[in-house]
């Protein structure tokens, strides 16, 4: 079985449609929507959730208002400012503090200062992990809860799980829809892949953000192939940055040109490929036997 991670350096480059696309071609195969933060693969591929379960990505603060003396040491030294003080009816601060769960990080210093041991922990629910089913085969994916962290640990429950229905069901390839950005869930996303596809666009910025993107990769020691999306917008910068990323080990997987094709399936939340042939879809198709060309030598 073979992994490959979709990612881009930054949000919005085209990385979900492009592996949207991706899903529908090829053989049999397991979907990973890693993007947990922000995840919008299903908003494409309508998955039917089969089982959800809960994430328990951490445990938060509470304060047993039995045991607490309100001597404030726990509220003064809160640096995520998540402990402060009701207001009474009559308009005064309630004697002992309060735990906003939205804020605590979980950090346990509270605890720690607390001289009567009047505060416990309590594993927290930050998110749900999903496997669905989608006309494309299964997906696995993940809603990581309103200002929940932890999600570099929820990208690889994804990835497990991903694994494990592939081997379950005896799929060849794990396709990867991973966070944008270098950080710790991309990270997750990549670790251990055959093959990461940075997808990026014809800008300053996109060639910044592919060279980090880039740097992490090599880090980790994983082929990596680059497509330009829209490179027709700025052909020079699409010719620079593929120079710039072969002189880094990073071959060309191939350019999607810019079509307002690609805005109107995701308005219609749909995959270029299900609304016909167009040009950007048969771009798309020829980065994709890129991909299987260089899986296939992994
Ligand atoms: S665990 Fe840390 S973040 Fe949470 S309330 Fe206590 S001191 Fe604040
Ligand atoms: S440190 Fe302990 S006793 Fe003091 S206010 Fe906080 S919870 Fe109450």
């Amino acid at each position: 079985m073979k992994e490959i991670a979709v990612i881009s350096g930054k949000g919005g480059t085209g990385k979900t449609s492009l592996t949207a696309a991706f899903a529908t071609l090829g053989g049999k195969k397991v979907l990973a929507d890693c993007d947990v933060d922000a995840a919008d693969l299903h908003l494409v591929l309508h998955p039917e959730i089969i089982r959800e379960e809960i994430f328990i990505g951490g445990s938060k603060a509470a304060i047993r208002e039995e045991d607490c003396t309100g001597c404030g040491l726990c509220a003064e030294h809160c640096r995520f400012r998540a402990i402060g003080y009701s207001v009474t009816t009559n308009g005064e601060q309630a004697e002992k503090p309060i735990i906003n769960p939205i804020f605590c990080e979980g950090c346990r210093l509270c605890a720690r200062l607390c001289p009567v041991e009047a505060i416990a922990f309590e594993p927290a629910e930050s998110g749900r992990l999903c496997v669905s089913g989608t006309p494309c085969g299964p997906m696995v994916h993940a809603r990581l809860g309103v200002a929940q962290g932890n999600s570099g640990k929820l990208v690889t429950l994804v990835r497990q799980e991903a694994r494990t229905i592939a081997e379950g069901e005896a799929c060849e390839l794990i396709i990867i829809d991973g966070p944008p950005g270098v950080g710790c869930p991309v990270i997750a996303s990549i670790t251990g892949v055959n093959l990461a596809l940075i997808v990026t666009e014809p800008t300053l910025s996109g060639r910044h953000d592919l060279m980090r993107a880039a740097e992490l990769t090599a880090h980790f020691r994983i082929p990596t192939l680059v497509c330009i999306n829209k490179w027709d917008i700025h052909p020079g910068m699409t010719e620079r940055i593929e120079k710039e990323a072969r002189d880094h080990d990073v071959l060309p997987a191939g350019r999607i040109r810019y079509d307002r094709l690609v805005t109107d399936a995701q308005v219609q939340r749909t995959n270029v490929l299900a609304c016909g042939d167009s040009a950007v879809g048969e771009d798309m198709k020829a980065v994709w036997r890129s991909v299987e060309s260089a899986l296939s030598n992994q």
